[in-house]
């Protein structure tokens, strides 16, 4: 779970969260949707400490990240983020490895794991994301949806309870975007927490027990996804809402 306290952003004297309150329960799914530069990214980067915030408080499953802008420390921060991870729009696959390589080499160099036990876990999340046959492929020969779900295996070899997406599916041709989904949708299935970033309305739609609609740094509209699709209350979550879907 994370919980998310009156949470502000600044890029220097660009505020761009503003008061941000937010609670991810254990095995939940909340979608985030809104316009581009709304701060979708930057609150997943701050909830993964890619980022710093300038004030307010995060907790990680019940234990304080940072209060009151004020960071607890970096051996803290590390094991707190330990069980988190962020999995990209752009993939962010190591070029000169293999897509095995790609999820044993951070196990060897993270976690000190052996070659051998670090192929053992790599070749079962190949198997499950449907690539084991593309193992020895590099990530120039892969497509799209391939090195999405690469990306997701390498992130899953951490043994992660929560994963952000920013925007998983949004490099992707429409045909690929089905085969990550369908990953997403079996790590829902598996009881993980997830947060996404999501131009999919229909996915969110389905997947998600919570949508959030951001915009210019503000949660706007906050609720399930039959709340936030069928009874949108604000007037820009309705306007953007009919213009995507
Ligand atoms: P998109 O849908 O286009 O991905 P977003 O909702 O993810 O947009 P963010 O990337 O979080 O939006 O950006 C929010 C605001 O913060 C934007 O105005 C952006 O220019 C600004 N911003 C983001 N990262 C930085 C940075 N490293 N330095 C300065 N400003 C930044
Ligand atoms: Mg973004």
């Amino acid at each position: 779970a994370i919980k998310i306290n009156n949470l502000i952003k600044k890029f220097d004297d660009n505020t761009v969260l503003k008061d941000i309150s937010l609670e991810v329960e254990n095995g939940k799914i909340v979608s985030i949707i809104g316009p581009s530069g709304s701060g979708k990214s930057t609150l997943l980067r701050c909830i993964a400490n890619l980022e710093k915030i300038t004030a307010g408080d995060i907790e990680i499953y019940g234990h304080p990240l940072v209060i009151k802008g004020k960071y607890v420390s970096h051996k803290k921060q590390r094991e707190l983020t330990n069980d988190m991870n962020m999995v990209f729009q752009s993939f962010n696959l190591f070029p000169h490895y293999s897509a095995l390589d790609n999820i044993v080499r951070p196990q060897m160099l993270v976690e000190g794991k052996t070659r051998e036990n670090a192929v053992e876990v790599a070749v079962k999340l190949l198997e499950r994301v449907n690539l084991y046959h593309r193992k020895d492929a590099y990530p120039s020969q892969l497509s799209g949806g391939e090195s999405q779900r690469v990306a997701i295996a390498r992130s899953l070899a951490r043994s992660p309870k929560m994963i952000l997406f920013d925007e998983p599916t949004s490099a992707l041709d429409p045909e690929m975007v089905t085969e990550v989904l369908e990953v997403i949708r079996g790590l829902k299935d598996e009881g993980m927490t997830l947060v996404i970033v999501t131009h999919e309305m229909n996915f969110a739609r389905e997947i998600s027990d919570r949508v959030i609609f951001m915009a210019d740094g503000k949660i706007v509209e906050d609720g399930t996804p039959q709340e936030l699709f069928e009874n949108t209350k604000n007037k820009r979550a309705a306007d953007f809402i009919k213009k995507i879907l």
